[in-house]
């Protein structure tokens, strides 16, 4: 409430107090002029009655007018005249004598009860008040003695007319008196609240808007005005200081706050308070979200939470994983939300070529123009972030956006977005190292082709997915002929060269899909997955042969070596729904193919089983 509105509506109240007791103590004057006169009344009715009485029995009633002259001169009566009942005109006749005058006295008459009435005007207050005389029979005034009337019948009665116009002038007096000490109150007051209450409103005004300029985060002091009173000035102080602690304590949070989520606060007229209360929050998120990816089993689950904290969290709905093996420069795209993948054909060929792996810093399209030359789409701006999984392991995450506003919201965003990906980066790695570790022990150390302990392992889960999917698996069974000449003329190391060639042509030959294993020494399994026919598979393994015979093995000083493999080829589902049955077909067809002069394909007929149960 505003200070004029205050002063107003207290002098308002003043006034109405004030009014309110004169117009009380108005009516209460009135009520006791009019009582006293009354009792007056009374009084000179008894007067009256007495000199009457006395006249009546001393027979001296001719003397009765002069009487009531000089009652009627008393002060303030203004008329005094006798009534005469009915019954004493029956006795003594003279009917017109002191008859009633008016309505009052008729009434008087008729009930022997006194009754009077108030009559006011502007300038005059008079009390009109008739008094009945009623018959006695007492020791002192035996009416009946005279009068042949019933005990306690009126006989006649006095009426006044008295004036009591003195107690209104008293009242209007009075209103005198109280109007001007109305005046002098609010006069009084007006000094006092501009000399008292001025500096507390001022005081009121400043808490109110230093305390809503708090609430938005400015927490300032108040700087108190000269008049001043000491409580006041206390009240200041201890405010100050509390402002001063509560800055200092909140700003204290806010900026330690800020290196735990790398918070950006956006403006200089911010609210620490909210902002604090930001931070918290993100903080908990942040750390409810490392929890969860602790307990993870696979970086794929990984990955789909990161995802999911995008979309949802970040309102980011476009953007691509992909991790870069430096070790052996292999990429490879691990997320794609929102066919958001366009980065050219290189990033698989050559990926030490992606600007963000290879300068390790984030590579934003508006920061200079086609800062990514392998980045296709030229309608679409993008922001790439890289993050060291492991030593050799690199996640680039490429996030994709519509137009350059909202690659500007994304950029206020991305502060946040590491936060989460530098904690998920621990369990990451983790995961990492343990696939790293599960496939070493399914690795050849020799040729990094999968191993025997591999094929047993994992072979037969392919195998409800073949008969599902009806396609064919080509079963080869490969084996290096006269291996053992090359150990022993040209020693292990050239042996191991020789065998490391020999994957490298087997995987070389057959398609990404299919699986080579070494399955032992010089001996490799090779499943041509989804292989249509049994000419297709026996194509793929004269292929191998065609290309192991036509190799060229450096040997030593200039030395060249060329060398042989036999292969047995047995087809699943057609030779056996037995898997296990297959291979060893396939063993059973090498041995045939071995047997009949090396460097050949043999298909495993049924015929062989039982030439080889011969031996
Ligand atoms: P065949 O044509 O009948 O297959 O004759 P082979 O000499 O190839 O057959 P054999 O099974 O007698 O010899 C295989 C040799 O391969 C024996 C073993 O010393 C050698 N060998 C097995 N593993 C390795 C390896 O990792 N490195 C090298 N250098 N030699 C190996
Ligand atoms: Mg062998
Ligand atoms: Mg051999």
């Amino acid at each position: 409430m505003k200070k004029n509105v205050i002063i107003f509506n207290s002098i308002i109240l003043i006034v109405l107090i004030s009014l309110t007791i004169t117009i009380l103590s108005l009516y209460n004057l009135r009520t006791a002029g009019i009582k006293s006169a009354i009792h007056n009344a009374e009084s000179i009715s008894e007067v009256v009655k007495s000199g009457l009485t006395s006249h009546m029995i001393n027979d001296n009633m001719n003397q009765v007018k002069t009487f009531m002259n000089s009652v009627a001169d008393i002060k303030n009566i203004e008329k005094l005249w006798l009534v005469r009942s009915p019954l004493i005109n029956e006795q003594f006749g003279n009917k017109n004598r002191n008859i009633a005058r008016d309505n009052l006295d008729k009434q008087v008459l008729n009930t022997g009860k006194m009754a009077y009435e108030v009559d006011e005007s502007i300038t005059k207050t008079s009390v009109r008040v008739t008094i009945p005389y009623n018959a006695v029979a007492d020791k002192g005034i035996d009416c009946l003695k005279c009068h042949v009337v019933k005990q306690g019948s009126t006989l006649g009665a006095v009426s006044l007319i008295l004036d009591i116009s003195v107690i209104k002038e008293i009242g209007i007096k009075s209103l005198y008196i109280i109007s001007f000490l109305i005046l002098i109150t609010v006069i009084g007051f007006l000094l006092f609240s501009k000399k008292i209450l001025t500096p507390y409103f001022s005081l009121y005004n400043n808490f109110r808007i230093n305390m809503r300029d708090a609430s938005k985060g400015n927490y300032k002091e108040i700087i108190p005005s000269s008049l001043i009173s000491k409580e006041m000035r206390d009240i200041t102080d201890d405010y100050n200081k509390l402002m001063v602690v509560f800055k200092e304590t909140v700003e204290d949070i806010e900026k330690k706050l800020q290196g735990f989520v790398g918070h950006k606060v956006s403006n200089n007229k911010h609210n620490p308070l909210t902002e604090s209360k930001d931070i918290i929050t993100n903080l908990s998120d942040l750390y409810q979200f490392k929890k969860q990816v602790e307990l993870d089993n696979t970086k794929e689950e990984i990955y789909a939470r990161i995802s999911q904290i995008f979309l949802n969290k970040f309102n980011i709905k476009k953007f691509s994983f992909i991790e870069i093996d430096s070790l052996n420069q292999k990429s490879q795209k691990v997320q794609e939300v929102g066919s958001s993948f366009h980065c050219n054909k290189i990033m698989e060929e050559s990926p030490e070529e992606c600007r963000a792996f290879r300068t390790k810093h984030d590579v934003v399209s508006i920061d200079f123009h086609n800062s990514c030359p392998y980045f296709e789409n030229k309608e679409k701006s993008y922001y790439c972030i890289n993050i060291d999984i492991t030593k050799n392991l690199q996640l680039i995450i490429n996030f994709v956006c519509d137009s350059n506003e909202e690659l500007e919201l994304l950029k206020d965003k991305i502060i946040f977005i590491k936060s989460y990906l530098a904690e998920a980066a621990p369990s990451l790695e983790v995961k990492l190292l343990m696939d790293a570790l599960k496939d070493s022990a399914f690795r050849d150390g020799l040729t990094g082709l999968y191993n025997r302990k591999f094929f047993e392992e994992n072979s037969k889960k392919l195998i409800p997915q073949v008969l599902r999917e009806e396609i064919n698996i080509g079963v080869l069974m490969l084996d290096m002929d006269h291996f053992k000449a090359v150990n022993d003329e040209y020693g292990h190391d050239i042996g191991d060269k020789v065998l490391k060639e020999l994957s490298r042509i087997l995987t070389d030959t057959v398609r990404e899909s299919d699986v080579v294993i070494r399955y032992g020494g010089e001996e490799f399994v090779i499943l041509l997955v989804g292989v249509k026919t049994e000419e297709d598979a026996l194509a793929v393994a004269n292929k191998i042969g065609k290309r192991v015979r036509e190799n060229e093995i450096d040997v030593y000083a200039g030395n060249k070596l060329k060398k042989t493999v036999s292969l047995g080829l047995s087809m699943f589902p057609q030779d056996s729904t037995s898997f296990d049955s297959v291979v060893k077909n396939a063993d059973i067809a090498l041995y045939e193919a071995k047997n009949s002069g090396r460097d050949k394909v043999v298909r495993f007929t049924e015929e062989q089983v039982s030439s080889v149960d011969l031996f």
